[in-house]
């Protein structure tokens, strides 16, 4: 049978042109899922091919009509980011053919396959891994079968009834690695900054906020296999811009031993990949972590979330400032600490602009005492975590909420999730802009604080609606410029000593 894929990317309307943002903007690396399922299926003897609208920067089925004119499937992967998109794409294929049958995937399709298929023309869903289902799906579809047997599959038949296959069992880690390396040989030359590979599933933290799939379970391969699978697709990595190699797991670290053993086989090996991933501070303080990885790492995250001990616990993520502090010192003395990217969430629903502050402090504390790149994001709504199961059945946020493109500059949506007033949001953006600007005196060619002012209340609350929220931005500004040539480190408490009138609350990042 022949099968196509397609990855469609996070896209933004611009003036009634879609345009890919966040990640899909930047193409940090191909979408490791697609690739490996077109494996998987050509493995089992069937013709698939990758529509790749990710690499293409676009939603246009319009150069694969011809391919799509004579497939037997069509299969569509989406994350709640893409799911905009992935509508686009659908509505696409079914101008082109009314009765190609569509199977979705991905974590959006999976946590709301009965809306889906009640709302969208859809046939199928792959509720959670596809290795299994999707194979058994095409036997079935080719063979003229039913399809009642095949594992996680979610459909609706003619009369528009819809009915739920129980799931199978979820693939074991010694078998994750034996399915076929995704073929990145196709890949179009330089459009990806790396390549992408996987070497666990899951996570065995259940994050408030957080809404990867498999929480509170972890599978990861064997050191040996994964490494077998890296080195099985090395020679491809030239296709990419920067060389490097995302390891796409939630978080690679989290048997910080097995980790060691990777890189101890790398080094049995003579292999140096580049390698991207994320980690945790608790794995970074593991005994021998941070030396033995430091060669083979090119760019890695630690998710940080909040700057004070009460909002940590209360994410569950089994960290604290100490330990955040603490694993900063340590990447800071193996001179890795410009490689690791410390990222925070603004605005968790409890929180108010007290607790925002104290967490901008907490990390521009770490920029400027232990040079790691702070990344501070504002809280999203986005379905399938604990905070937001919460706001669903408190009848605040819902499925429907996620079809559009733009949902996320959506005013009802970004308030229902982040409680302050337009006023702190704006004196927080004034204040993190300053540091951002002393950032950039230091670290000319490096973005080191990044940060984007949230989109809603740019729009509904401009600026010169709401007065002067911070008046001694300007006075910052002036501060914040050293004399030409000076490199001693920027210290924090420059913000705190700019003359802004001390009856601001939210004066005071560094203070
Ligand atoms: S945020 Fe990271 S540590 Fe927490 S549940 Fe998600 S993947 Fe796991």
């Amino acid at each position: 049978m022949k099968i196509a894929l397609i990855s469609p990317p996070i896209m933004d309307d611009f003036w009634g042109e879609p345009r890919p943002i966040a990640m899909d903007a930047v193409r940090e690396c191909p979408p490791y899922g697609i690739y490996l399922l077109q494996a998987v299926l050509r493995q089992a003897g069937h013709q698939a091919l990758v529509i790749d609208l990710i690499a293409d920067g676009s939603n246009s089925l319009k150069p694969y009509v011809h391919d799509l004119a004579d497939c037997g499937l069509i299969g569509i992967a989406a994350t709640s980011m893409s799911w905009p998109t992935a509508c686009d794409v659908v509505s696409q294929i079914r101008d082109l053919q009314a009765d190609i049958p569509i199977v979705l995937g991905g974590i959006h399709p999976t946590m709301f396959d009965r809306y889906i298929l009640s709302t969208f023309p859809v046939d199928y869903i792959v509720r959670g891994e596809g290795e299994v289902a999707l194979t058994s799906l095409c036997t079935a579809l080719e063979g003229g079968r039913s399809v009642e047997s095949v594992p996680n599959l979610s459909w609706k038949d003619v009369d528009g009834r819809i009915f739920r296959n129980p799931a199978g069992p979820k693939i074991h880690k010694e078998d994750l690695g034996q399915y076929p390396i995704p073929d990145f040989g196709q890949l179009p030359m330089k459009v990806y900054k790396g390549l992408s590979i996987e070497s666990s599933r899951g996570c065995v933290f259940d994050c408030s906020f957080c809404s990867t799939s498999y929480r509170r379970s972890w599978r990861g391969m064997p050191a040996e296999i994964f490494v077998d699978r890296l080195q099985g697709m090395l020679p491809q990595v030239e296709r990419t811009e920067l060389g490097m190699v995302h390891v796409i797991d939630d978080e690679f670290s989290m048997n910080p031993k097995r980790a060691i053993e990777i890189t101890d086989v790398l080094c049995d090996r003579g292999l140096t990949p580049s390698l991207v991933y994320d980690s945790r501070a608790t794995d970074v303080l593991y005994d021998g972590f941070v030396p033995a990885i430091a060669p083979f790492t090119g760019q890695f995250l630690i998710g940080a979330e909040c700057g004070y001990d009460a909002g940590l616990e209360r994410i569950g993520k089994g960290t604290t400032t100490q330990i955040l502090e603490d694993a900063a010192r340590l990447l800071y003395q193996h001179h890795l600490s410009e490689r690791a990217d410390f990222s925070f969430i603004l605005g968790l629903p409890w929180e108010t602009a007290k607790e925002v502050c104290q967490t901008c402090s907490f990390a521009s504390h770490l920029y400027a005492t232990y040079g790691v790149r702070i990344l501070l994001q504002w809280y999203c709504q986005i379905p399938g975590s604990r905070l937001w199961d919460a706001d669903r059945a408190a009848g605040l946020v819902n499925e429907t909420m996620y079809n559009d493109y733009g949902f996320f500059r959506d005013l009802y949506l970004f308030r229902a999730g982040v409680k302050l007033n337009p006023a702190e949001i704006w004196q927080i953006s004034q204040s993190v802009e300053a540091l951002q600007q002393m950032a950039r005196l230091r670290h000319p060619d490096q973005i080191m604080v990044e940060y984007g002012h949230p989109e809603p209340i740019a729009l509904y609350f401009p600026e010169f609606l709401m007065g002067p929220v911070c008046d001694g931005l300007s006075n910052l500004r002036e501060v914040a410029s050293p004399p030409r040539g000076n490199t001693d480190p920027i210290r924090v408490e420059v913000i705190a000593r700019a003359p802004v009138s001390l009856d601001r609350p939210l004066r005071h990042f560094g203070a």
